[in-house]
């Protein structure tokens, strides 16, 4: 068998690599045990998993391969940050972060190579769009993390490059291998995925998963998110609010976190905290404000400090807890929304790119 058909292991859920050794003629607990080997332990050498009899190793060398990225460069920041560049097999890079914080390890996972939605204030935007990274590229980044750290992270965000629900299918089967036991064993509460708001795909998740959900909402009026977060065009406020909505109605304890990006004189004002007030009422909420990171080439400013606080004391004098992300990383390109990677755009998105923000400051 060549080495191109070899399936990647690294990517099976304890379901489907139990269909994998059914397949080839063993017994399914094999397969819950190789994934323990790969996941837990981070044995990817298949003579080396001593409960593996030899002649399914043998089949496993003909059939199988555990094929993982590499860390091109590790990079820390003065905060206890650190970054990970991931170097895919394709040659690409994807970046990974570690936001070590009170005793909660954090680790920032990337779910595409660029993206392709083209939010005016995110440098990822800028770097166009090349293609999904798979099941075994999005879980590589938890299982190198593991080994760097030597422990399982306690969290992870689907924060980083990309729009996880536009690569549905492989970003929920590796939420799903960083929940499982046999795994990093992560609690659905600890395991985030952020969205920009794709608003069927958010119907969907909603049916096969029950992990926290965390919307970049940016502004509190189609008019201004249009501007800012351009899927808004496609899936308004008025679609997005009440799929959010129900994507928690099975539980009480639940929150909806909103993102909200800081931008000096764009979305920082009291009317625009008034009319956040009004969008959220009835919805169970946490608000995420985000002071913008800047990055080159940005027309944005961050908002004052002060601004930022007025802003949050007005949401928490209507009800509505408010934090005040702490910025991490931003002297190694870490932070919210600096996350580049190295990516060769397919998108030729600069063709079409106009301005659409106006009442940006020079
Ligand atoms: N595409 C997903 C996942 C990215 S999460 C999403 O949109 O949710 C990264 C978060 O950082 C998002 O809330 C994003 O809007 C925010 N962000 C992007 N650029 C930023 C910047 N320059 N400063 C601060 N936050 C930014």
């Amino acid at each position: 068998m060549s080495e191109a058909s070899k399936t990647n292991l690294l990517g099976l859920t304890k379901g489907a690599m139990e269909a994998f050794f059914e397949g080839l003629g063993a017994k399914p607990f094999h397969g819950r045990n190789v994934l323990k080997w790969i996941h837990k332990h981070g044995v990817v050498d298949f003579d080396a998993m001593s409960d593996v009899p030899k002649a399914l190793r043998r089949t496993l060398h003909e059939m199988a391969e555990v094929t993982l990225p590499r860390i091109a460069l590790t990079q820390p920041s003065a905060d206890g940050t650190l970054k990970w560049v991931i170097e895919l097999v394709d040659g690409q890079h994807v970046e990974t972060v570690y936001i070590p914080d009170d005793g909660r390890s954090t680790i920032c996972v990337s779910s595409q190579v660029g993206c392709a939605l083209d939010c005016s204030f995110c440098s990822t935007a800028q770097q166009g769009f090349n293609r999904n990274l798979d099941i075994a590229e999005i879980i590589a980044q938890v299982w190198l993390a593991t080994r760097e750290l030597g422990h399982p992270p306690t969290n992870v965000v689907m924060m980083g490059m990309g729009e996880p629900l536009a690569n549905f299918d492989n970003v929920v089967p590796a939420m799903e291998l960083m929940q499982e036991d046999l795994a990093y064993m992560i609690s659905k509460s600890r395991v985030t995925i952020s969205t920009s708001g794709i608003v069927p795909a958010l119907v969907r998740l909603r049916e096969v998963s029950d992990v926290s959900l965390a919307v970049s909402l940016h502004a509190p009026d189609n008019a201004l998110r249009d501007q800012l977060v351009p899927i808004n065009r496609k899936y308004p406020l008025e679609q997005l609010i009440p799929a959010c909505k129900a994507f928690i109605a099975n539980d009480k304890r639940r929150k909806i976190t909103w993102e909200y990006v800081m931008l000096d004189g764009v979305n920082d004002s009291i009317a625009h905290a008034k009319a956040l007030i009004r969008l959220l009422q009835g919805v169970p909420s946490k608000v995420n404000l985000i002071p913008f990171n800047p990055f080159p080439g940005t027309a944005y400013e961050t908002s004052s400090a002060d601004r930022i606080e007025v802003f949050r004391q007005r949401l928490k004098r209507a009800g509505i807890m408010a934090i005040t992300r702490k910025t991490r990383g931003d002297d190694i390109d870490a932070a919210c929304g600096q996350l580049v990677g190295r990516v060769k755009d397919r998108s030729r998105r600069h063709l079409r790119r106009i301005p659409i923000v106006q009442e940006q400051r020079p």
